[in-house]
């Protein structure tokens, strides 16, 4: 869906272009990408996840805005999926559903005969502990611990690092104890011509703090351009 709604943007919208720095200023922001272009702009609108968000040199915005936005946290997970020609774990009567004490932390049937798992952040370390050549072949042993030794014979299979990916660096918003009152009221709040969305900025991540944040955000940007 994404990619067919940039279709209809055409030029408008640039891949591949990091963004290093940016200049707001009323009647006229400026964004520098790297390797030294510079747009500009009437307003900004970030929706960077606060991990990457952190990298980009801002000006024109408040020390109590940035303070906010940069102690914001999120969840260091990554993804690991299997795929089977057919859901194996079924013939002996169970549904793939887990929580698990090994390096992945739970397992669910994505789809028929995909197998998905999440590494939580507290086991994070010990994933990229592994030398890359055994890592596949590790944690397939802890869903044939589960599901028995065909576990070992998925015809494809997938790691991502979300955690560690330099445009996400994380998985989900994640708040700990203590961090609500300190990201404090300017959570979620705008100020033109910067705006930010983002399921960051949302009160609990995910999907939809992506699509809420987003469709408030371009209200706002409407209203006040
Ligand atoms: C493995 C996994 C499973 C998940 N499962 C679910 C689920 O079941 N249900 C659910 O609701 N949510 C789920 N989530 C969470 C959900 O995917 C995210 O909350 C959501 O996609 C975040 O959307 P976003 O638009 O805020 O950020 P993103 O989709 O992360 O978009 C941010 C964009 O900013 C870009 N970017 C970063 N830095 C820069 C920069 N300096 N310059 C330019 N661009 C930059 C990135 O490349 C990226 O394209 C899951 C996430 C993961 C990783």
């Amino acid at each position: 869906m994404a990619l067919r709604m940039a279709t209809e943007l055409g030029r408008r919208i640039r891949l591949e272009a990091a963004v290093e720095e940016v200049a707001v200023r009323p009647g006229g922001c400026r964004v520098r990408l790297a390797g030294g272009e510079s747009l500009t702009a009437d307003a900004v609108v970030s929706a960077l996840p606060v991990g990457p968000l952190r990298s980009v040199a801002f000006t024109g915005v408040s020390e109590a805005r940035l303070a906010s936005l940069h102690r914001q946290r999120q969840a260091v997970a990554a993804k690991f999926a299997a795929a089977y020609d057919k859901p194996f774990w079924r013939s002996l009567d169970l549904n793939g559903l887990s929580e698990c004490e090994g390096v992945l932390g739970s397992t669910w049937p994505q789809s028929e005969g995909i197998l998905s798992a999440l590494i939580p952040p507290e086991r994070y370390g010990v994933l990229l502990g592994m030398p890359a050549p055994v890592r596949d072949h590790e944690l397939l042993s802890d869903v044939a611990r589960l599901y028995g030794a065909q576990a070992f014979q998925p015809f494809t299979s997938y790691l991502r690092l979300w955690g560690t990916d330099p445009w996400t660096q994380g998985y989900v918003t994640q708040w700990n104890p203590g961090d609500v009152m300190a990201v404090g009221p300017l959570h979620g709040t705008q100020k033109p011509p910067f705006y930010v969305c983002g399921s960051d900025q949302w009160v609990a991540g995910y999907m939809e703090g992506a699509v809420r944040t987003g469709r408030d955000t371009a209200r706002e940007v409407l209203r006040h351009g």
